[in-house]
């Protein structure tokens, strides 16, 4: 390992060469602190590494050729260094680096305790730091197919897609936006329903997806998390919701996105009537209009360590105020104290959790 010398924060990702501070002779701060260019030039760019950037944090909103054209995910560009060497993944201390994406690899970089990993054992983990426990973003589909049995999801209203009634326009407009996310994501909106086995219980199970559109609800989320409540209150099945939006309402379908809130809520409080039986999981993020209505409403209410969940997020707040935020503020553990969840539950524990839940309450 390369010393270097500086404060640990400016220099934590070998920063020292942009800071003004790298004592390495500027060939070994090329090495150390720039992707070799002349791999860089001859990689080529495929959807499946795209997705490869899905570990770690949830991905930006960029399309795949955006992504091709900042050179994310160039399989080969630093994978080809042996283990011991430093690691592919040179994370953010190029600002550039980590304005384009970090390039995917055989290495990876935790961003609670900085420890460099080795891509296949945190997927192994589902996700997890093995040094200090971050549960990073998990995809819709991965998080289908760690909490229920193999093989016994099936999918509804999968064709429901958004409507753009207000022809809304940003940076791009919504429409154009909404299939550059499903063609990045390989989900048609941020919400994913259906139902399924856990060991050996038959439940309704939904999970939004941080990565479409910040998991954010527009209409084709609360219809979808509507019908499957409804359908679990005809069959008396247990619903399992696991949030993992940042968004809350989706904007970009004005009122009709804020209505969900109400409807899925109205759903559920039928379901409630019919005596069944909620367990909602909140994911980091769980924020805005999705922990303000379903997500909250849980019999039960399970979270991932460290998940931020909130209304506003702690900036908004702070500003609003003018007063600091206590420790933790917004996190798990702050909010478990505070009763507003019911129990914090490791990723690896969540199936066996939901099955002895589910069991205990008799369902
Ligand atoms: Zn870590």
């Amino acid at each position: 390992m390369v010393k270097i010398s500086g404060s640990k924060e400016s220099l934590r990702y070998f920063g020292g060469h942009a800071s003004g501070r790298c004592r390495l002779k500027l060939r070994s701060c090329l090495d150390f602190c720039h992707p070799p260019i002349r791999v860089m030039k001859t990689a080529t760019h495929t959807l499946a590494s795209v997705s490869a950037m899905s570990v770690g944090d949830p991905p930006t909103s960029t399309t795949p050729s955006e992504a091709a054209d900042q050179g994310a995910g160039r399989p080969g560009a630093l994978d080809a260094k042996p283990a011991g060497d430093l690691p592919a993944s040179r994370g953010p201390q190029h600002p550039t680096a980590e304005k384009r994406g970090v390039p995917s690899g055989l290495w990876m970089r935790c961003e609670d305790c900085g420890e460099t990993l080795f891509r296949k054992e945190v997927e192994r983990l589902m996700n997890v730091c093995p040094v200090c426990g971050r549960h990073m973003y998990l995809s819709a589909r991965d998080r289908v197919r760690f909490v229920l049995d193999e093989g016994t999801f099936e999918e509804w209203d999968p064709d429901l897609m958004p409507a753009d009634p207000l022809a809304f326009s940003d940076k791009k407009p919504y429409a154009e936006r909404v299939i550059a996310e499903q063609k990045r994501t390989g989900l048609k909106d941020a919400a994913l329903t259906g139902c399924g086995m856990i060991r050996g219980r038959r439940v309704a199970f939904a999970v939004t997806d941080s990565a479409f559109i910040m998991g954010s609800m527009g209409s084709v989320v609360g219809e979808r998390l509507t019908r499957m409540i409804e359908r679990a209150t005809e069959q008396n099945l247990a619903v399992i919701i696991v949030s993992g939006s940042g968004g809350g309402a989706r904007m970009h379908e004005g009122i009709l996105s804020l209505m969900q809130m109400a409807k899925v809520s109205a759903a559920l409080a039928r379901y409630d009537a019919a005596g069944g039986l909620f367990i909602s999981v909140l994911t980091n993020p769980t924020m805005g209009g999705v922990a303000a209505s379903f997500a909250s409403l849980g019999d039960l209410v399970f979270a991932e360590p460290k998940a931020l969940i909130g209304f506003a997020g702690p900036r908004t707040i702070k500003a609003t105020l003018r007063t600091e935020l206590p420790d933790g503020f917004q996190t798990s553990e702050f909010l478990l104290e505070h009763g507003y969840i019911d129990r914090i539950v490791r990723r690896a524990d969540l199936k066996s959790e939901i099955a002895r839940t589910i069991d205990y309450c008799g369902k």
